[in-house]
């Protein structure tokens, strides 16, 4: 048997069920896995054009960043240790007033992207005005994306109204139709800035189009309290009258949940995204993670912007999202090593629609491969590679990263993006937003 690209490491850890394989090899043809074999058996029939040892390494699946708005990476840090409300009435939102426009996307996202391909994730689910320019970035840079069409009850550069918001909506869904890696999603921002008559188009649209919808959803106590003033509902239960509580939606945050709200997500199959380091940040509260996996629902990781966390480290976000669980539930078996990497791949691959093709390695699954080097002294000695990875490995450890069978990050290096100018154009920006130039 031929292969493109035969790939042998000291393990494989394939996330289909939990555990790990020793000295085992993984073959790529045309972009997709084609074998998963034993090292002494792939080096005995398969042939591989390429071959690559990677000894003291591990080889996991791409990471799914579930949530995040990649342009915002040039507002991170511009104003931190405020709550929710008043970090986007009085910062974010006029900085977006005033600076959100094609370019300013682009280089974000561009930012954005350098930084999660160097941190192991090969596929990111996006929010954000002008996700056509984002969209494109990605396919340049062979980066796998689900890019979100943005709805929200104001105008921005990208629409004037909600019939604009419709209208680049269902442009920019064609755009990417055919696109090998990109996808779109409907995004209505939340449910307190997306009307009923919106939302109830959303529903109907996204049925047609059978696309996903993502959509913060109970981010904070104070958005409870919002919605039962103004609706006399709370906020899911309103979205459930509006046809939008299916398996469809990806609900991101879900901090204040009540145990029959976690049934109805349990029985319609609707996806929740947790995002613990910005829940934190910005003190929303906490997502009952334990309580939502043991009733069956799919929960998937996201790091949300880089102005709330203020990182797109996925790696982070599982031990985060580990340790916090414990925390939360008083139990140190709460959501184990295994299952946080799980979180971070083949549950946020179910959430995005695209498990069939990504998420686990898994032979007939497109090559979304990350190589983890394990034998430096911050992740020594290894007894266990999946508790290494979740507890103690960082981003600088990623030391391959592949994406449909193309290698992106090669030794650390990106082969697909010119850092250098992605970061002039970032300290650019800085300038720009501090009023030193223009
Ligand atoms: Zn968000």
């Amino acid at each position: 048997m031929q292969a493109d690209l035969l790939i042998h490491a000291d393990w494989v850890i394939p996330v289909e069920s939990p555990g790990y394989l020793e000295n085992h090899s993984i073959a790529i043809e045309d972009g997709r896995i084609s074998a998963i074999a034993p090292r002494a058996e792939a080096q005995s029939q398969i042939d591989g054009r390429e071959t690559v040892t990677l000894t003291g390494h591990a080889l996991i699946p791409g990471l799914i960043n579930a949530h995040t708005h990649s342009p915002m990476s040039l507002f991170r840090g511009l104003a931190d240790d405020m709550p929710l409300m008043s970090w986007l009435n009085d910062h974010i939102w006029p900085a977006e007033a005033r600076w959100v426009h094609e370019e300013f996307v682009a280089d974000g996202s561009r930012l954005a992207i350098a930084e999660m391909i160097r941190g192991g994730t090969t596929c990111f689910n996006d929010m954000y005005f002008f996700p056509d320019i984002t969209g494109r970035v990605a396919a340049q840079a062979g980066m796998r994306a689900l890019v979100g069409l943005i709805l929200i009850d104001f105008p921005s550069a990208w629409a004037d109204d909600a019939d604009g918001y419709f209208d680049r909506a269902i442009t920019v869904h064609d755009q990417f139709r055919n696109d090998p890696l990109v996808r779109t999603a409907f995004a209505p921002h939340a449910p307190y800035s997306v009307s009923d008559t919106a939302l109830r188009r959303v529903a109907v649209l996204a049925n047609e189009l059978e696309l996903p919808i993502h959509m913060h959803v109970h981010e904070t106590a104070a958005e409870v309290r919002g919605s039962l003033e103004q609706h006399g509902l709370r906020p899911i239960e309103r979205l459930r009258r509006l046809d939008l509580i299916n398996p469809s939606l990806l609900a991101v945050h879900m901090t204040q949940l009540q145990a029959d709200e976690i049934e109805l997500f349990a029985n319609s199959g609707a996806q929740v995204v947790h995002c613990p380091e910005s829940n934190l940040k910005l003190a929303s509260g906490y997502c009952p993670v334990g309580q939502l996996t043991t009733t069956g629902v799919n929960v998937a990781l996201g790091t949300d912007g880089a102005a709330s966390n203020n990182d797109l480290d996925i790696l982070g976000e599982m031990r985060s999202a580990a340790l916090q669980a414990k925390g939360v539930d008083a139990d140190a078996c709460a959501l184990p090593a295994d299952q946080a990497l799980k979180m971070a791949s083949l549950n946020g691959a179910r959430a995005l629609g695209i498990d069939r093709d990504t998420g686990s390695l898994q032979v007939g699954k497109s090559a979304d491969i990350v190589a983890l080097d394990l034998s430096q002294p911050e992740t020594q000695p290894v007894f266990n590679p999946v508790s290494q990875i979740v507890y103690a490995a960082g981003r600088e450890q990623v030391r391959h990263v592949w994406i449909n069978g193309r290698q992106v990050l090669k030794d650390r290096a990106l082969t697909t993006i010119d850092l250098g100018e992605t970061l002039r154009r970032a300290s650019t920006w800085r300038e720009r937003i501090e009023g030193k130039s223009i």
